[in-house]
């Protein structure tokens, strides 16, 4: 379409009209003209035509009757009318005859007319018209005929008519413009209201169209114009505005569809970069934004290399661009591996991604499409991935168990870690073979079960299964994991060499059940049997008997012997005891000494089960009662025993419980004897058991109290005394020693005890010392294992003796003889640092112990005192009074002093005092009085 051309209507139209105007104007003028002159000259020449043919005829009559008269009155009609210049009538030689101005008669015709030479008069036979510069010559030729002389003779005359034309044609020209101008001015009327009326229909509808072209150019496609009529105009504003609001429509469409393409890809979570083929970026999105670090309307225009700045993020060189490639290529093209991406504030990002190129419909290339995303997080954890593999890696090879990667179908995919005796076949022949080809089917099967259990459940299973591999035949401990792998499911298998454990565990389970120095079941075991025992007897109304069994003063062979000693001793005992039982019966260690026999089967009765558990306890008596050889030493056992019958209303942990009662009871009542458990052997265990939960208390509220017994010399002075506790029963009142002192020991409160004596009486003690009487010596305490063995004893006693300023002379430490033949060495050196602080050492209830002369010279002990058992019966026992006599002789020999115990009567007094011995303790003298008391009598007794 050829291009419209537009021009400034205000300027061109008025213009244009006023041109066209005037060339119409002129155009009408100049025909008008033209006419006006054609017609003046027509008229004229037609006049001039009809004057000459009409006045031909009168001139010819009066030349015939030659009346000149009648010419001149002729051709001065003629002169008058229309304003004929020159009206003559000339000879054939053209000599003026006539003339409407008598001037030219006779003169020459070129000179009046001069134009009339253009004529040839010979040629002039009709009339004839000429048209000259300055006006119109007409000829006409007059023949006429004379008679004269009777001839006739012919003459001819020529009419010359001249009309000056100019001033015709000047009067018609100023006739034309005078119109022409009358026209203009009407024309200019016209023209003027048709300029109005135009500027009215087309000026300003075009003034208004174009305002509102503008402002439709300017955006503004809701304005609105308002027409009136439905001439063009209207219809070109209607026009305009369906076109307005199609171009409206069209931008919100294009508005939302480019909102749309925003949100999109702003949602995109991958950054979106979008350039130019000059590589100027045209868009980019949120996430493009948020990496690069420019905005969309920062971005745009600018080289995407300054937008899009990517290094090699090992070299840290800068990386080829994919924009410039896409370019180049015109294909698809990734991201190198390891690509930083450099944001505007210098922050770096690993990327990851592509590039493709815009095509037209074309296929030609408009830009390039940039999508990339962070991939920082993804990248560091690659790394640390990776090094996690390398680590995996090291520390599988350097997995001490073997582990296998097996396939669904048993094939040994990989074999990580273990060494390589732990396997069947070296690793190669391993590798892609079936562990059915390579393992036996009693280990292969179990192995392909769990493996597929595994599988099937996906939860790790455990097997134990044992091989014969290099190392010998191990034990190994199969824990599984299942493992997803592209090429189908496997199995971790991890093969642990448990053979220790095992062998570990078959030691523990026999040490769980058996005593390892006997061989006989042990405590554990035998609960358990019992359990079994008991359920049979309650099911088959049977009865059987639980036999508890101490070996009497055991302690005695373990400390004066030793360990090996007692060890060897148990072993023979438990032999004994195992080829005396019938084998459905159990004989068990219990612990230490102890040893119990379950028999079971002995019948309905009860008489006669409790008859059989009997006789079954005077054969074991009967059995131990050999002496038993211990590498050169013989050695009685006597057993004491506790017998229960079951089934009763007790468990198997009561009924133990009852036979240890029942046992108890018998070594109470003189060892070496077997004695039934009754109810009343109950209530006494249980009262035991009450004391010494109130000695605890006892102990904690302070009921315990300080007795002291005066120790006499010959002449009955107190030269010293021994503390003697007692407890302060807040129901039953005053507790005796024996009846607390051993389940004090038992239960391990006897150290407390002690301790709680020892401080109390040195603090008290050193408050009487200014009331002594120079005749008291010291003060004697038992003491006791448990707490001359106590780590810090000693440090504990010089704490209270200093607390307290108290002599360590004052005082004199009691100890038994169990104490000396125990820990020998230990009781030496604490007996040692005790005398170096000035303490005095007596050995209490001598002679009822197993006493070594050999400790007795060695050990730095002052005094014996004599057991109140030997003095009993003195004078009249000999035995006793022999063993009285020869204690006092050997003290003597041993430098030591003696004491007797228990003196209650002047003829024991006397005896003792006939053997030598020197000092005395005993009711003869006082019995135990509280401490207070005592040292009132003592300053009383003073000399
Ligand atoms: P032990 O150390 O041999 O004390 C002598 C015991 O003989 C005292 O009995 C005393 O009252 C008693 N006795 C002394 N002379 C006669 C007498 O002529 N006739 C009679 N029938 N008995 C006499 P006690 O006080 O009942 O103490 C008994 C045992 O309790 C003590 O024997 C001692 O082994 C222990 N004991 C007493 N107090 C303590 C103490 O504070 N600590 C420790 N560890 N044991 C103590
Ligand atoms: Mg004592
Ligand atoms: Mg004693």
């Amino acid at each position: 379409m050829k291009p419209l051309s537009s021009a400034r209507l205000k300027t061109w139209l008025p213009l244009f009209f006023s041109i066209s105007f005037l060339l119409i104007i002129c155009m009408i003028l100049a025909l008008e003209l033209v006419q006006g002159l054609n017609h003046y000259h027509e008229h004229a020449q037609h006049k001039m035509e009809q004057l000459s043919i009409q006045n031909a005829l009168p001139i010819r009559r009066a030349l015939e009757n030659q009346q000149p008269k009648d010419i001149q009155v002729i051709i001065g009609s003629l002169s008058l009318q229309d304003e004929l210049d020159a009206i003559v009538l000339t000879d054939e030689k053209r000599q003026i005859l006539f003339s409407n101005r008598y001037a030219w008669r006779g003169k020459p015709l070129q000179q009046i007319i001069p134009e009339s030479r253009q004529i040839e008069a010979s040629q002039v036979k009709k009339f004839q018209l000429l048209d000259t510069p300055t006006g119109l010559l007409s000829i006409q030729p007059i023949e006429y005929s004379l008679s004269s002389n009777g001839l006739r003779k012919t003459k001819q005359v020529r009419l010359w008519i001249y009309l000056n034309t100019q001033r015709g044609r000047s009067a018609i020209i100023r006739q034309s413009v005078n119109n022409a101008l009358w026209g203009l001015l009407f024309g200019s009327f016209i023209l003027a209201g048709m300029g109005w009326v135009l500027y009215r229909q087309i000026g300003i509808p075009l003034i208004q169209l174009t305002a509102f072209s503008h402002r439709l150019a300017g955006g503004d496609y809701h304005a609105r114009l308002s027409v009136n009529g439905n001439g063009e105009v209207a219809q070109l504003v209607d026009g305009l505005h369906q076109m307005a609001a199609n171009v409206n429509q069209a931008i919100e469409e294009l508005k939302s569809s480019e909102q749309r393409l925003s949100i999109t890809l702003d949602s995109i979570g991958d950054a979106v970069m979008v350039t130019d083929t000059l590589g100027l970026v045209i868009r980019l999105n949120v996430e493009a934004s948020k990496l690069t670090g420019w905005s969309q309307e920062e971005a745009q225009g600018r080289p995407v290399i300054e937008i899009f700045r990517i290094i090699n993020a090992e070299t840290r060189e800068p990386a080829e661009h994919p924009v410039g490639r896409v370019l180049r290529e015109g294909q698809v093209v990734g991201l190198a591996n390891h690509t930083t991406l450099i944001s505007k504030s210098g922050q770096e990002y690993q990327i990851a991604d592509s590039a493709a190129p815009i095509q037209g419909e074309g296929g030609e290339t408009l830009g390039v499409i940039m999508v990339f995303q962070d991939v920082t997080e993804r990248y560091l954890m690659q790394s640390e991935l990776s090094d996690t593999l390398n680590r995996l890696q090291a520390l599988t090879n350097s997995l001490p168990d073997p582990c296998f990667v097996l396939s669904d179908q048993g094939v040994y995919l990989d074999i990580l870690g273990g060494p390589e005796e732990l396997l069947a076949k070296n690793r190669e022949q391993l590798l892609g073979r079936k562990l059915t080809e390579i393992l036996p089917p009693e280990s292969a099967n179990p192995i392909m079960e769990t493996l597929q259990k595994t599988l099937t459940t996906g939860q790790p299973q455990r097997l134990e299964y044992s091989l014969q591999v290099p190392a010998g035949k191990i034990h190994f401990e199969g824990n599984t994991t299942k493992l997803n792998r592209e090429d189908g499911a496997a199995v971790i298998w991890q093969a642990r060499d448990i053979t220790r454990r095992k062998r570990a565990e078959e030691d523990i389970n026999r040490l769980a059940k058996y005593d390892t120095l006997t061989g006989l079941p042990n405590r554990r075991q035998l609960e358990h049997r019992l359990e079994q025992a008991l359920a049979r007897c309650q099911r088959n109304d049977n009865h059987g008997a639980l036999l508890f069994i101490d070996l009497d003063h055991f302690k005695n062979v373990n400390d004066s012997l030793g360990h090996l000693h007692g060890d060897q001793l148990l072993i023979r005992i438990a032999d004994r005891f195992r080829k005396l039982i019938r084998t459905e019966d159990i004989a068990a260690r219990f612990g230490g000494d102890e040893f119990v026999l379950l028999l079971e089967d002995l019948g309905q009765d009860l008489v006669v089960a409790s008859q059989h558990a009997e006789s079954v306890a005077v054969k074991l008596r009967d059995a131990c009662a050999t002496p038993i050889d211990l590498t050169g030493h013989r050695v009685e056992v006597e057993l004491s025993i506790g017998i229960v019958l079951f089934p009763d209303d007790a468990n198997s942990e009561e009924l133990i419980k009852r036979a240890d009662i029942a046992m108890y009871r018998a070594k109470e009542t003189g060892r070496n004897r077997a004695c039934f458990f009754s109810k009343e052997l109950q209530h006494i265990a249980e009262e035991r058991l009450d004391i010494q939960r109130a000695l605890r208390h006892a102990l904690q509220e302070d009921e315990l109290r300080l007795f002291v017994q005066p120790q006499v010399n010959v002449q009955g002075q107190w030269i010293g005394g021994e503390v003697l506790v007692r407890w302060q029963h807040p129901e039953r009142g005053l507790i005796q020693p024996n009846a607390f002192i051993p389940i004090a020991e038992e239960c391990g409160l006897i150290s407390s005890l002690d301790s709680w004596v020892f401080s109390h009486a040195i603090n008290k003690l050193a408050k009487q010392n200014a009331i002594l009487p120079e005749s008291f010596s010291r003060l004697s305490l038992n003491l006791t294992e448990p707490l001359m063995m106590r780590n810090g004893f000693i440090e504990e006693l010089k704490s209270w003796l200093s607390q307290a300023v108290l002599e360590p002379r004052q005082l004199e430490f009691e100890i038994t003889e169990r104490v000396l033949v125990g820990d020998h060495a230990q009781a030496a050196a604490v007996i040692d640092d005790l005398r170096d602080l000035g303490i005095r050492f007596s050995v209490d209830d001598f002679g009822t112990g197993c006493s070594s002369l050999r400790y007795l010279q060695r050990l730095p002990l002052d005094a014996l005192k004599i057991d109140k058992s030997f003095v009993d019966r003195l004078p009249g026992h000999t035995g006793d009074a022999s063993i009285v006599e020869t204690i006092i002789d050997m003290a003597g020999h041993l430098s030591l002093e003696v004491i007797a115990e228990g003196v209650e009567t002047k003829l024991q007094l006397d005896f003792l005092i006939a053997r030598g011995c020197k000092q005395f303790q005993g009711y003869l003298f006082a019995r135990p009085m509280p401490w207070d008391e005592f040292f009132e009598k003592i300053t009383k007794n003073a000399p």
